[in-house]
């Protein structure tokens, strides 16, 4: 076989050039046609976009042309033409064909179709549909976006650990790390395990947020944020919540809490202009198969979804607010699962409400009641509520968690010991309130939720290549 250099297929699509030669290599999708002339349909992951690769089949090898099967790889030599084909602008005309990799015909995706459910049983492979194709391709693509929006604001990207020693955000939601042998434990004097035995001489997990380790960046390079992996044990199987997911955590000095919410809107906002100006294609094919997938009034349209939310404020308000809201709905006769009252947790339920049927649009509820946030957040003057902010999004409920965080030592280390912080494993982060404290605020983004948002799938185990979730840990 002739030795061309390969072409993308995302390239070749953009290529003017007919006639030349090119080559191609990439998986059969389908193949189709007459007994003079196939059609194979090849995709390189490179776009969503197959090429049309045209087959003469006298001037082939029988044997050969056998083995080109769905899901078979292919390196092709042919030449470009201008498809007359609707669909696709460019064509190839196959000269030589050489199969890479056969594929036997217990290949899992033979046909088209196949749901959700299946799909994640065979996630080795279903990258290599066009859905999953799509939502990776997009996921690779908000990545840069985030990564974009910081960089041009001066904010620096910063890595905090993913093992730690402290358990104060996720007391019996962590991932325990140990080296010991699980079957022979040692305890020590109480009868409780004795990790001075373990690999750290300390009991470790695997962080929930890189928020706290964040803050003392802040306080020294003014603006920073992480962009990592987060473990949470908690036992929810829902479809918003995995065991192991990617957060996005913002910590800006001097902010309060009005300059966070706008940071939150604007880098909301802009993520999703980037996914308008750089993902059409696959945004628009996710659109498509959704109407399959999905039932009518779940399958509304992409592309107006994020329009919408570019186009609109978000709402702010209070939490006492927002619970009135609720309150009043009841009244007027609205059923929900879980019982609402200034003090409550709000579910997604409560949040879904607020955004998709009161306001209808994204909100920003603010001033939650101290009891149900984390120690960290600045207390108000009240006594009552702190200064957290959490994003509500349609379809999705909470999108973004945050705070101004409380500056004051005292009543730091005092809301820490009122609510069973274990203040022994934290000195270092108590220490930013001893020396040179200031305002500051931040805010976690979660990662696959916004892709959720983005690519309208409604499972988040469907936005991230090898989800991990209670029971689930596969691949
Ligand atoms: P929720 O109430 O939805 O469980 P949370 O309040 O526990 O979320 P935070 O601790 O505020 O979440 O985390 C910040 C952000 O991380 C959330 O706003 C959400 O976008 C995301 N997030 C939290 N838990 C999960 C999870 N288990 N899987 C995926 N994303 C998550
Ligand atoms: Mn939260």
């Amino acid at each position: 076989m002739e030795r061309i250099s390969r072409t993308k297929i995302a390239d070749l699509q953009a290529y003017e050039q007919f006639g030349v030669k090119v080559n191609v290599k990439g998986w059969v999708r389908t193949r189709r046609g007459s007994k003079q002339i196939n059609f194979i349909a090849l995709n390189d992951g490179s776009t969503i976009n197959s090429i049309q690769v045209v087959v003469n089949l006298e001037n082939f090898d029988e044997e050969m042309l056998k083995l080109i099967t769905t899901g078979a790889c292919l390196s092709v030599n042919g030449i470009l033409t201008e498809s007359v084909g609707s669909g696709q602008r460019t064509e190839v005309q196959a000269t030589e064909i050489e199969v890479l990799g056969v594929c036997d015909n217990t290949y899992p995706l033979q046909k088209k179709g196949h749901s959700m459910e299946f799909l994640r049983e065979v996630a080795h492979l279903r990258p290599r549909t066009n859905t999953f194709g799509a939502i990776f391709r997009i996921r690779h693509h908000m990545a840069m976006a985030i990564h974009r929006f910081f960089h041009e604001r001066g904010f620096f990207y910063f890595h905090t650990p993913i093992i730690t020693g402290s358990d104060c955000e996720g007391a019996g939601q962590m991932f325990q790390v140990t080296t010991m042998n699980l079957y022979d434990l040692k305890e020590d004097d109480q009868g409780s395990i004795d990790y001075k035995e373990d690999f750290f001489g300390k009991q470790t997990s695997l962080t929930v947020s890189g928020q706290l380790e964040g803050e003392l960046a802040a306080m020294a390079l003014g603006a920073i944020y992480t962009f990592g992996p987060t473990f949470r044990a908690e036992n929810s199987n829902t479809p918003r919540h995995l065991s192991e997911f990617w957060m996005i955590e913002p910590e800006v000095a001097f902010y309060e809490i009005e300059e966070n919410m706008d940071l939150a809107e604007d880098f909301i906002k802009y993520c999703l202009q980037w996914a308008l100006d750089n993902c059409m294609d696959d945004i628009q094919f996710l659109n498509g198969a959704r109407k399959h997938l999905y039932k009518n009034e779940e399958a509304d349209d992409l592309i107006e979804r994020l329009r919408f939310i570019l186009d609109n404020k978000f709402i702010r308000l209070s939490y006492t607010e927002g619970v009135e809201i609720l309150e009043k709905a009841i009244a007027n006769g609205h059923k929900f699962e879980f019982p609402i009252f200034w003090g409550a947790d709000l579910a997604s339920e409560h949040e879904r409400y607020l955004v998709e049927n009161h306001f209808k649009c994204p909100v920003i509820l603010t001033d939650y009641p101290k009891e149900i946030k984390s120690f960290y957040m600045k207390q108000n003057e009240d006594g009552k509520t702190v200064r957290a902010m959490d994003v509500l999004f349609p379809k999705i409920g909470e999108i973004i968690g945050g705070s101004q965080r409380e500056e004051d030592y005292e009543k730091l280390s005092c809301r820490a010991v009122e609510m069973d912080v274990p203040t022994k494993d934290i000195w270092w982060y108590l220490d930013t309130r001893r020396f040179g404290t200031a305002p500051h605020s931040g805010f976690g983004l979660g990662f696959e939720r916004l892709l959720l948002f983005v690519t309208g799938m409604n499972n988040i185990r469907d936005v991230i290549p090898f989800p991990r979730t209670p029971n689930n840990a596969e691949f």
